[in-house]
């Protein structure tokens, strides 16, 4: 399939490095591509940035049947734009289309989209320390219906925004709140999935979560409300005496690409990363006697980022001395440094975007 490029007759002013934030600029172009039965995934095209025109009956405004990714792209300090495992993305993508009934992409296919466009907007990625070109995958149901059965057609695209540095101020640990009355995702249900409707349904909590200054919401598994299994919308790391212990994979869990990261950039150290189910009683338990060394959530948007106390019912606790811990401190710059092009690329993380 060739895509077909239409470019803007006029390109935008871009901003400036500093202070832009996250996600409210977007790049002059997008890509996007159509799906129906009877041709599949058709029409793959670049064309300039701009709204969708479609009916007020549109299945996604009202079923929810949405799936997204997010990645980045960075500039090294050579000037070469490069990715950071983008094909984890296309594959997790194809894994939350199968849980929302959409019919899955070509990944070699969108990754040549996606590498036509990074590289026709490569000007748009920023290169202050710490910024880079936010991309935003996403697949909606488009059938103009409103009775409830999977959409017969679909709309793919992806949309790209550059984005400031997560911590302009530096790295400050966060305030987390450990919430029973709500939970993010059940089992059977589609917590695994980037889909819209799991956002949608954490934002009551965490807007309580905020009423009382916490930062983020420390999920609990759905049956039990015992265990930990992610914190707002990043996944959960903990240092118990000299181990490193992360929630296993249960399927209300999204199994993050940063989370993978880490754990295996810290067993490439020599560390012993466990995953398996962590109680929230256990933290405050390891907390009690000195051994809950780290606490840090892991994800694209910031990489990592520490938590500085946790709350559970009336009790607060204090996570190590209010800094950054030495290990969520070295996962950063190591992580960092490996999608800035700093650091040697052993495991075969980077996709370049060449120039054409
Ligand atoms: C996207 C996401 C993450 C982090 O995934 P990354 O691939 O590391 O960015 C974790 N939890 C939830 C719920 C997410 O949506």
């Amino acid at each position: 399939m060739d895509i077909s490029i239409t470019k803007a007759d006029t390109l935008k002013d871009r901003p400036s490095d500093t202070g832009l934030g996250f996600g409210t600029h977007f790049t002059d172009h997008m890509f996007m591509m159509d799906y129906n039965p009877e041709k599949g995934w058709h029409k793959p095209c670049i064309v300039p940035y701009g709204p969708f025109s479609m009916s007020p009956a549109t299945m996604v405004l009202h079923y929810g049947q949405a799936i997204f990714e997010g990645l980045k792209a960075y500039r090294t300090s050579t000037g070469d734009v490069q990715l950071f495992r983008p094909r984890d993305n296309f594959n997790r993508m194809n894994k939350s289309a199968e849980m929302l009934c959409i019919p899955e992409i070509d990944t070699e296919f969108v990754m040549k989209a996606l590498l036509t466009l990074v590289d026709m907007e490569r000007d748009w990625v920023p290169s202050e320390p710490g910024t880079s070109l936010y991309i935003r995958p996403t697949i909606i149901a488009t059938d103009p219906y409103i009775g409830l059965r999977a959409s017969h057609t679909y709309r793919f695209f992806i949309i790209m925004s550059p984005v400031g540095a997560y911590y302009p101020e530096g790295f400050n640990p966060v305030k987390i709140w450990v919430t029973r009355d709500y939970v993010r995702a059940v089992r059977g249900g589609v917590g695994r999935a980037k889909t819209a409707g799991n956002y949608a349904a954490s934002l009551y909590a965490t807007e309580i979560a905020h009423k009382d200054g916490y930062t983020q919401v420390m999920w609990l598994d759905g049956v039990e409300l015992k265990y930990v299994e992610e914190v707002g919308s990043m996944n959960i790391f903990f240092v118990l005496g000299d181990e490193i212990v992360t929630p296993q994979l249960n399927g209300s869990i999204l199994s993050g690409v940063t989370r993978d990261s880490v754990i295996t950039m810290a067993r490439s150290w020599g560390m012993k990363v466990t995953e398996r189910r962590v109680a929230i009683d256990e933290l405050f338990e390891a907390h009690a006697k000195g051994q809950l060394k780290e606490v840090f959530g892991s994800g694209t948007a910031a990489v990592i980022s520490p938590v500085g106390n946790i709350k559970f019912h009336e009790k607060v606790i204090d996570i190590g001395d209010g800094t950054v811990g030495p290990i969520a401190s070295r996962l950063f710059k190591e992580l960092m440094d490996i999608q800035y092009g700093k650091a040697e690329d052993k495991q075969g993380w980077i996709v370049p975007v060449n120039p054409t």
